[in-house]
């Protein structure tokens, strides 16, 4: 094995991450190979501190292992004349390989007697097809390294696995050999394309494509003030609709003809955009807000889904509800009562948040949600306490969920078909979350744990509840002055 001769001296090397996007747009793969760390905003942090933890996790499966980690040029000979000289049995973690520029660090390596085992470990709990890719990418830069791969396998987190977990294991492994290597061969193909176009000084010109719906970039390294309405936003547009679209040379919405708009909720999308006005099926509308009984109890669950709970009866990803917000109104813009909880870190508050709602929410009037989420949340919370079941159950019948408003009969031209509350919140009320310290769910997820760190002062901790508990009641104003906006739209 002669690891060093395939380690090219670069200024920068192409990460694995900027590989992938770069596969999908290369702008992407540009942008991703700069990014900064300190423009990740809390939430990413944590989540990305989550999967360092189920990497830790997973290295205890192989004790003995060796965590090797960056290397420099110099320490590179070294780490291949351990490897070179490994026995069956030796494990490595995160051994650094360099080659054609590219950079990988597989997280396990097990020396077997045909060659190495590779093993790659996701914070998942289930095999996607997308980890195929993640997994060719570090097969290519190892193999190419000099290092005979003999089997590769993912490692994902076992998704029945609850604490205190006596008989189970927190991961599962599956042999992905042959899909890894057929999707290293066609990979293989595109590095010399990519890798040059990844490493330029300049990013390759913007390119309208579908990814850009779901690209962070989009509006601000891209595109920044040049599009008005993106086809991309069109309601229910795949990507075969998206291509068609763009063939025929058109970008907004605004301008695509009502022949390639392929759903009545497209063309009023298109015609509110046009007249830049809300369009309101009023007889839809009126027939759903008739749906609503007073007094209206506004509900949001706040959530965390880990990727290793800490308290028992908790799967991995499973919602665990840890904040709600409950406002009352006996009817529009009378407003009865606040009520709210906020559960402890680390600890399990589902009977405690159970006792309280229920206690708050009384027994008649609609329970205003904003999507699926709430109805998710009770009918799991039901599940897992039977002795709240009866009571959780009819408050699942009394749900009225308030995006189906903006689903099937207003559609807002700032919104551009879009339902979420994200979208509709600003189009229709004064409300932001522009004043407030939390700003996001992710971003409350990361500060609630946060809360939990020994080392803070009480009066850190009381300031980040205060900020959590000001973040959710927020979503239930904006959810109220929003179905007090839709029913003013009503003759
Ligand atoms: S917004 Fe579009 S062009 Fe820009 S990086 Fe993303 S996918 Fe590529």
């Amino acid at each position: 094995m002669e690891m060093s001769q395939s380690m090219a001296p670069s200024p920068m090397n192409v990460t694995k991450s900027a590989f992938l996007a770069g596969l999908e747009c290369t702008r992407q793969g540009w942008l991703n190979l700069r990014a900064r760390e300190d423009d990740r905003d809390s939430g990413l942090k944590f989540h990305l501190e989550q999967g360092i933890a189920v990497g830790k996790e997973a290295r205890k499966r192989f004790p003995g292992g060796k965590l090797l980690g960056r290397q420099s040029r110099s320490t590179r000979g070294a780490l291949a004349a351990e490897l070179t000289s490994a026995r069956p049995g030796d494990v490595f973690f995160e051994a650094e390989f360099v080659s054609d520029h590219c950079i990988a660090r597989p997280d396990i390596l097990c020396r077997d007697k045909d060659g190495w085992h590779l093993i790659e470990v996701k914070s998942a709990t289930s095999f996607k097809s997308e980890y195929v890719d993640d997994v060719a990418y570090t097969l290519i830069v190892v193999t190419d390294s000099g290092l005979p791969i003999s089997k590769v396998s993912l490692m994902v987190l076992n998704p029945e696995f609850e604490l205190p977990g006596l008989e189970q294991d927190r991961f599962i492994q599956e042999n992905i050999t042959e899909q890894a290597r057929k999707r290293a061969d066609t990979m293989r193909q595109q590095r010399p394309g990519l890798v040059p176009k990844l490493l330029a000084d300049v990013p390759m010109v913007e390119q309208l494509i579908y990814a850009c719906k779901s690209c962070d970039y989009f509006g601000d390294s891209c595109f920044k003030n040049t599009m008005q309405s993106p086809i991309f936003n069109l309601p229910g547009i795949n990507e075969r609709q998206f291509k068609q679209i763009l063939t025929s040379g058109h970008t907004e919405i605004s301008t695509v003809p009502g022949s390639l708009l392929t759903s009545p909720k497209q063309q009023v999308t298109k015609k509110a955009i046009l007249r830049n006005s809300p369009q309101i099926e009023k007889a839809a509308l009126k027939q759903l807000l008739d749906e609503v009984r007073w007094p209206a109890h506004y509900l949001d669950f706040e959530t965390c889904a880990l990727a290793m709970p800490s308290v028992e009866r908790v799967r991995p990803y499973e919602q665990l509800p840890v904040q709600y917000s409950l406002h009352v109104y006996s009817s529009p813009h009378r407003l009865e009562r606040h009520e709210e909880f906020l559960a402890q870190p680390n600890e399990d508050n589902r009977d405690a948040l159970c006792q309280r709602l229920l206690s708050q929410v009384g027994r008649t009037g609609s329970i205003v949600v904003y999507s699926s989420f709430e109805k998710t949340i009770l009918t799991k919370l039901a599940e897992r306490m039977p002795h709240h079941r009866a009571e959780l159950d009819s408050l699942i019948e009394r749900l009225f969920d308030l995006r189906r408003v903006f689903a099937e009969a207003v559609i807002h031209p700032a919104c551009l078909g879009r339902e979420s509350i994200k979208y509709t919140g600003p189009a229709f009320t004064n409300l932001t979350y522009d004043d407030l310290e939390i700003k996001n769910g992710f971003q409350a997820i990361a500060e609630f744990f946060r809360s939990g760190n020994p080392s803070l002062s009480s009066q850190e901790v009381a300031r980040i509840r205060q900020s959590l508990l000001a973040y959710c009641k927020r979503d239930t104003e904006v959810m109220a002055e929003l179905h007090f906006a839709v029913l003013e739209c009503l003759p």
